[in-house]
Protein backbone atom coordinates (compact mmCIF):
# COMPACT_ATOMS: atom_id res chain seq x y z
CA UNK A 1 0.00 0.00 0.00
CA UNK A 2 1.63 3.15 -1.03
CA UNK A 3 1.08 6.43 0.94
CA UNK A 4 -1.83 7.87 -1.51
CA UNK A 5 -3.78 4.77 -0.20
CA UNK A 6 -3.23 5.40 3.02
CA UNK A 7 -4.10 9.32 3.22
CA UNK A 8 -7.35 8.48 1.26
CA UNK A 9 -8.25 5.79 4.21
CA UNK A 10 -7.33 8.83 6.77
CA UNK A 11 -9.73 10.54 4.30
CA UNK A 12 -12.92 8.33 4.57
CA UNK A 13 -12.48 7.53 8.16
CA UNK A 14 -12.51 11.56 8.91
CA UNK A 15 -15.28 11.70 6.53
CA UNK A 16 -17.27 8.84 8.65
CA UNK A 17 -16.19 9.98 11.75
CA UNK A 18 -18.14 13.68 10.93
CA UNK A 19 -21.50 11.73 10.22
CA UNK A 20 -21.70 10.08 13.62
CA UNK A 21 -22.70 11.26 16.63
CA UNK A 22 -21.26 8.84 19.27
CA UNK A 23 -22.96 9.76 22.48
CA UNK A 24 -26.27 8.52 23.07
CA UNK A 25 -27.93 10.52 25.71
CA UNK A 26 -27.47 9.65 29.30
CA UNK A 27 -29.20 6.98 30.52
CA UNK A 28 -30.26 5.71 26.74
CA UNK A 29 -29.08 2.22 26.03
CA UNK A 30 -26.08 2.80 23.50
CA UNK A 31 -27.02 1.77 19.58
CA UNK A 32 -26.43 -1.44 18.27
CA UNK A 33 -25.92 -4.00 21.62
CA UNK A 34 -27.67 -6.37 22.23
CA UNK A 35 -26.69 -6.60 26.13
CA UNK A 36 -26.27 -4.16 28.86
CA UNK A 37 -22.10 -5.96 29.16
CA UNK A 38 -19.73 -3.52 28.17
CA UNK A 39 -18.72 -4.42 24.90
CA UNK A 40 -15.10 -4.39 23.36
CA UNK A 41 -14.49 -4.42 19.71
CA UNK A 42 -11.39 -6.20 18.58
CA UNK A 43 -9.45 -5.93 14.79
CA UNK A 44 -8.37 -9.46 13.98
CA UNK A 45 -9.32 -12.88 14.97
CA UNK A 46 -6.54 -13.69 17.15
CA UNK A 47 -7.46 -10.60 19.05
CA UNK A 48 -10.73 -11.93 18.98
CA UNK A 49 -9.88 -15.92 20.06
CA UNK A 50 -8.06 -14.47 22.96
CA UNK A 51 -10.74 -11.87 24.09
CA UNK A 52 -13.29 -13.98 23.95
CA UNK A 53 -11.32 -17.19 25.93
CA UNK A 54 -10.90 -14.19 28.94
CA UNK A 55 -14.28 -12.41 28.78
CA UNK A 56 -15.93 -15.74 28.90
CA UNK A 57 -19.61 -14.11 29.65
CA UNK A 58 -18.33 -11.45 31.41
CA UNK A 59 -18.20 -9.14 28.18
CA UNK A 60 -19.40 -8.67 25.37
CA UNK A 61 -16.56 -9.43 22.59
CA UNK A 62 -17.39 -8.27 18.99
CA UNK A 63 -14.96 -8.19 15.98
CA UNK A 64 -14.55 -5.70 13.32
CA UNK A 65 -12.92 -7.21 10.43
CA UNK A 66 -15.62 -9.57 8.46
CA UNK A 67 -14.70 -13.10 8.83
CA UNK A 68 -13.94 -14.31 5.58
CA UNK A 69 -12.33 -11.61 4.28
CA UNK A 70 -8.69 -10.43 3.29
CA UNK A 71 -7.70 -8.53 6.83
CA UNK A 72 -4.77 -6.66 4.72
CA UNK A 73 -7.67 -5.13 2.83
CA UNK A 74 -10.10 -4.15 5.03
CA UNK A 75 -11.32 -0.72 5.95
CA UNK A 76 -14.39 0.06 8.31
CA UNK A 77 -17.77 1.55 6.56
CA UNK A 78 -19.19 4.48 8.78
CA UNK A 79 -22.00 2.07 10.60
CA UNK A 80 -18.59 0.02 11.80
CA UNK A 81 -17.00 3.86 12.66
CA UNK A 82 -19.81 4.21 15.12
CA UNK A 83 -19.81 0.79 16.56
CA UNK A 84 -16.60 1.36 17.83
CA UNK A 85 -17.22 4.51 19.36
CA UNK A 86 -19.49 2.85 21.06
CA UNK A 87 -17.65 0.51 22.85
CA UNK A 88 -15.97 0.83 26.13
CA UNK A 89 -12.93 -0.81 24.90
CA UNK A 90 -11.46 -0.91 21.23
CA UNK A 91 -7.98 -3.49 20.55
CA UNK A 92 -6.24 -3.79 17.39
CA UNK A 93 -3.48 -5.67 16.52
CA UNK A 94 -1.01 -2.51 15.39
CA UNK A 95 2.59 -2.63 14.44
CA UNK A 96 1.05 -1.64 11.26
CA UNK A 97 -1.21 -4.22 10.38
CA UNK A 98 -4.65 -1.81 10.29
CA UNK A 99 -3.67 1.07 8.48
CA UNK A 100 -6.88 2.35 9.12
CA UNK A 101 -6.61 1.80 13.21
CA UNK A 102 -4.73 5.30 14.08
CA UNK A 103 -6.36 7.75 11.96
CA UNK A 104 -9.86 6.01 13.63
CA UNK A 105 -8.17 5.65 16.78
CA UNK A 106 -7.67 9.76 17.04
CA UNK A 107 -11.35 10.15 16.28
CA UNK A 108 -12.64 7.79 19.15
CA UNK A 109 -14.86 9.94 21.91
CA UNK A 110 -12.38 10.07 25.07
CA UNK A 111 -14.26 7.99 26.69
CA UNK A 112 -13.28 4.87 24.65
CA UNK A 113 -10.20 2.98 25.98
CA UNK A 114 -7.71 2.14 23.19
CA UNK A 115 -5.35 -0.60 23.62
CA UNK A 116 -2.54 -1.19 20.80
CA UNK A 117 -1.77 -4.86 21.33
CA UNK A 118 1.56 -4.78 19.22
CA UNK A 119 3.17 -2.76 22.07
CA UNK A 120 2.85 -5.80 24.58
CA UNK A 121 4.24 -8.57 22.63
CA UNK A 122 7.68 -9.43 21.34
CA UNK A 123 7.64 -7.78 17.70
CA UNK A 124 10.91 -9.17 14.85
CA UNK A 125 11.68 -5.91 13.09
CA UNK A 126 10.27 -6.58 9.60
CA UNK A 127 14.39 -6.59 7.57
CA UNK A 128 14.90 -8.94 9.88
CA UNK A 129 12.18 -11.24 8.30
CA UNK A 130 13.72 -10.96 4.66
CA UNK A 131 15.89 -13.71 4.26
CA UNK A 132 18.76 -13.62 2.35
CA UNK A 133 17.35 -14.97 -0.70
CA UNK A 134 14.73 -11.64 -0.42
CA UNK A 135 17.40 -9.44 -0.83
CA UNK A 136 15.88 -7.46 -3.76
CA UNK A 137 13.25 -6.54 -0.90
CA UNK A 138 11.07 -3.92 -1.78
CA UNK A 139 11.65 0.27 -0.97
CA UNK A 140 7.43 0.57 -0.20
CA UNK A 141 7.68 -2.10 2.45
CA UNK A 142 10.36 -0.45 4.87
CA UNK A 143 7.74 2.58 4.39
CA UNK A 144 5.21 0.40 5.81
CA UNK A 145 6.66 -0.21 9.06
CA UNK A 146 9.33 -1.05 10.61
CA UNK A 147 8.39 -4.44 12.35
CA UNK A 148 6.53 -7.45 11.08
CA UNK A 149 2.78 -7.68 12.04
CA UNK A 150 1.77 -11.25 12.35
CA UNK A 151 3.24 -11.70 15.37
CA UNK A 152 0.55 -14.03 16.47
CA UNK A 153 1.68 -16.66 15.18
CA UNK A 154 4.50 -16.92 18.06
CA UNK A 155 2.66 -19.13 20.59
CA UNK A 156 4.88 -16.93 23.18
CA UNK A 157 3.01 -13.73 21.80
CA UNK A 158 -0.48 -15.64 22.07
CA UNK A 159 0.14 -16.03 25.71
CA UNK A 160 1.51 -12.34 26.59
CA UNK A 161 -1.82 -10.97 24.54
CA UNK A 162 -3.88 -13.17 26.76
CA UNK A 163 -2.38 -11.89 29.55
CA UNK A 164 -2.93 -8.00 28.75
CA UNK A 165 -6.63 -8.54 27.93
CA UNK A 166 -6.84 -10.30 31.44
CA UNK A 167 -5.54 -6.95 33.08
CA UNK A 168 -7.54 -5.05 30.57
CA UNK A 169 -10.90 -6.41 31.07
CA UNK A 170 -10.22 -6.67 34.86
CA UNK A 171 -9.99 -3.04 35.06
CA UNK A 172 -12.91 -2.44 32.89
CA UNK A 173 -14.54 -4.91 34.81
CA UNK A 174 -13.51 -4.86 38.70
CA UNK A 175 -16.29 -7.75 39.74
CA UNK A 176 -15.45 -10.31 37.16
CA UNK A 177 -12.33 -9.85 37.64
CA UNK A 178 -11.51 -13.65 39.35
CA UNK A 179 -13.55 -15.12 36.14
CA UNK A 180 -11.16 -13.12 33.81
CA UNK A 181 -8.41 -14.71 35.75
CA UNK A 182 -9.39 -18.62 36.07
CA UNK A 183 -10.75 -18.01 31.88
CA UNK A 184 -6.88 -16.57 31.05
CA UNK A 185 -5.00 -18.82 32.89
CA UNK A 186 -7.24 -22.34 31.39
CA UNK A 187 -6.48 -20.48 27.73
CA UNK A 188 -2.38 -19.79 28.37
CA UNK A 189 -2.46 -23.61 29.54
CA UNK A 190 -3.94 -24.65 26.15
CA UNK A 191 -1.61 -22.73 24.53
CA UNK A 192 1.55 -23.87 26.65
CA UNK A 193 0.17 -27.44 25.37
CA UNK A 194 0.17 -26.27 21.73
CA UNK A 195 3.74 -24.78 22.04
CA UNK A 196 4.97 -27.98 23.03
CA UNK A 197 3.28 -29.93 20.43
CA UNK A 198 5.05 -27.18 18.03
CA UNK A 199 8.39 -28.05 19.71
CA UNK A 200 8.12 -32.40 19.79
CA UNK A 201 6.49 -31.74 16.09
CA UNK A 202 9.08 -30.03 14.06
CA UNK A 203 12.29 -31.12 16.24
CA UNK A 204 13.65 -33.65 14.04
CA UNK A 205 12.89 -32.87 9.70
CA UNK A 206 14.47 -33.32 6.66
CA UNK A 207 13.99 -29.63 5.85
CA UNK A 208 13.81 -26.84 7.63
CA UNK A 209 13.06 -24.99 4.45
CA UNK A 210 9.59 -23.10 4.63
CA UNK A 211 8.86 -21.55 1.08
CA UNK A 212 5.83 -19.64 1.00
CA UNK A 213 4.00 -16.45 -1.67
CA UNK A 214 3.30 -14.26 0.92
CA UNK A 215 5.95 -13.53 4.05
CA UNK A 216 3.03 -14.31 6.61
CA UNK A 217 5.25 -16.56 8.60
CA UNK A 218 8.08 -15.12 9.89
CA UNK A 219 7.45 -15.73 13.61
CA UNK A 220 5.88 -19.24 13.07
CA UNK A 221 9.70 -19.78 11.62
CA UNK A 222 11.54 -18.07 14.13
CA UNK A 223 9.49 -19.79 17.06
CA UNK A 224 10.92 -23.23 15.39
CA UNK A 225 14.26 -22.77 14.15
CA UNK A 226 12.78 -22.75 10.35
CA UNK A 227 13.96 -20.54 7.97
CA UNK A 228 11.11 -18.53 5.93
CA UNK A 229 11.44 -17.68 2.38
CA UNK A 230 8.57 -15.77 0.60
CA UNK A 231 7.86 -14.51 -2.86
CA UNK A 232 6.23 -11.24 -1.90
CA UNK A 233 6.64 -8.77 0.96
CA UNK A 234 4.17 -8.53 4.53
CA UNK A 235 1.78 -7.10 3.04
CA UNK A 236 -0.74 -9.50 0.60
CA UNK A 237 -1.72 -6.83 -1.81
CA UNK A 238 1.55 -6.77 -3.23
CA UNK A 239 2.01 -8.20 -6.98
CA UNK A 240 5.64 -10.07 -7.12
CA UNK A 241 7.74 -9.11 -9.68
CA UNK A 242 8.86 -11.91 -12.15
CA UNK A 243 12.08 -12.13 -11.33
CA UNK A 244 11.03 -12.38 -7.24
CA UNK A 245 9.37 -15.68 -8.84
CA UNK A 246 11.79 -16.97 -11.32
CA UNK A 247 14.55 -16.81 -7.75
CA UNK A 248 11.88 -18.96 -5.49
CA UNK A 249 11.74 -21.37 -8.10
CA UNK A 250 15.76 -21.59 -8.34
CA UNK A 251 15.34 -21.86 -4.43
CA UNK A 252 12.91 -24.52 -4.71
CA UNK A 253 14.88 -26.43 -7.38
CA UNK A 254 18.31 -26.19 -5.89
CA UNK A 255 16.92 -27.37 -2.29
CA UNK A 256 14.57 -29.64 -3.71
CA UNK A 257 11.97 -28.10 -1.61
CA UNK A 258 8.90 -30.71 -2.12
CA UNK A 259 5.68 -28.55 -0.81
CA UNK A 260 5.34 -24.54 -1.31
CA UNK A 261 2.75 -23.27 0.77
CA UNK A 262 0.26 -20.25 0.28
CA UNK A 263 -1.67 -18.28 2.41
CA UNK A 264 -5.47 -19.43 2.77
CA UNK A 265 -8.09 -16.87 1.56
CA UNK A 266 -5.57 -15.13 -0.80
CA UNK A 267 -5.17 -15.88 -4.56
CA UNK A 268 -2.94 -18.64 -4.82
CA UNK A 269 -2.04 -18.24 -8.55
CA UNK A 270 2.15 -17.37 -7.74
CA UNK A 271 2.33 -20.46 -5.33
CA UNK A 272 0.58 -22.42 -8.20
CA UNK A 273 2.73 -21.21 -10.92
CA UNK A 274 6.06 -21.94 -8.39
CA UNK A 275 4.17 -25.63 -8.09
CA UNK A 276 3.89 -26.02 -11.68
CA UNK A 277 7.48 -25.16 -12.46
CA UNK A 278 9.20 -27.23 -9.81
CA UNK A 279 6.98 -29.94 -9.58
CA UNK A 280 6.41 -28.92 -5.70
CA UNK A 281 3.01 -29.63 -4.05
CA UNK A 282 1.42 -26.45 -3.50
CA UNK A 283 0.01 -26.35 -0.13
CA UNK A 284 -2.42 -23.81 1.82
CA UNK A 285 -1.16 -22.49 5.23
CA UNK A 286 -3.35 -20.55 7.03
CA UNK A 287 -1.66 -17.16 8.84
CA UNK A 288 -4.65 -16.74 10.70
CA UNK A 289 -5.20 -13.16 10.23
CA UNK A 290 -8.59 -14.20 9.31
CA UNK A 291 -11.08 -17.30 9.74
CA UNK A 292 -12.89 -18.15 6.36
CA UNK A 293 -16.58 -18.67 6.34
CA UNK A 294 -16.42 -22.50 6.57
CA UNK A 295 -13.82 -22.94 9.09
CA UNK A 296 -16.28 -20.87 11.05
CA UNK A 297 -18.98 -23.14 10.77
CA UNK A 298 -16.99 -26.02 11.14
CA UNK A 299 -15.89 -24.42 14.71
CA UNK A 300 -12.35 -23.97 13.80
CA UNK A 301 -10.51 -21.79 16.55
CA UNK A 302 -6.61 -20.51 16.62
CA UNK A 303 -5.94 -24.10 18.52
CA UNK A 304 -7.30 -26.02 15.73
CA UNK A 305 -5.91 -24.16 12.60
CA UNK A 306 -2.62 -24.06 14.12
CA UNK A 307 -2.95 -28.05 14.42
CA UNK A 308 -3.76 -28.02 10.91
CA UNK A 309 -0.35 -26.00 10.42
CA UNK A 310 2.00 -28.56 12.26
CA UNK A 311 0.31 -31.08 10.32
CA UNK A 312 1.03 -29.48 6.82
CA UNK A 313 4.50 -28.34 8.17
CA UNK A 314 5.54 -31.65 9.35
CA UNK A 315 4.30 -33.73 6.46
CA UNK A 316 6.28 -30.83 4.15
CA UNK A 317 9.54 -30.89 5.90
CA UNK A 318 9.00 -34.55 6.53
CA UNK A 319 9.57 -34.55 10.13
CA UNK A 320 10.04 -37.79 12.58
ZN1 LIG B 1 -0.37 -10.87 6.08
Amino acid sequence: MDLKKETVFGAVIAAAVAGVVFFAPSGAPKAESSSSLPSVSVSTFSLYESARAVAGEGLEIRTIIPLGSDAHMFSPTPKEVARIGNSSLFVYSGAGFESWAEPLRASLPQNVEVLDMSKHVKLIRSEETHAAHHEESHEDEHDRGAYDPHYWLDIDNMILMTRKLEAEFSKLSPANADLFHKNAAAYVAELQKLKSEYANGLKECRSRLLVSNHDAFGYLARSNSLESVSVIGLSSDEQPSAKNIADIVALVKEHGVKTVFFEALINDNVAQTISRETGARAVSLQPLENISEDELKSRETYLSVMRQNLHKLREAMECR
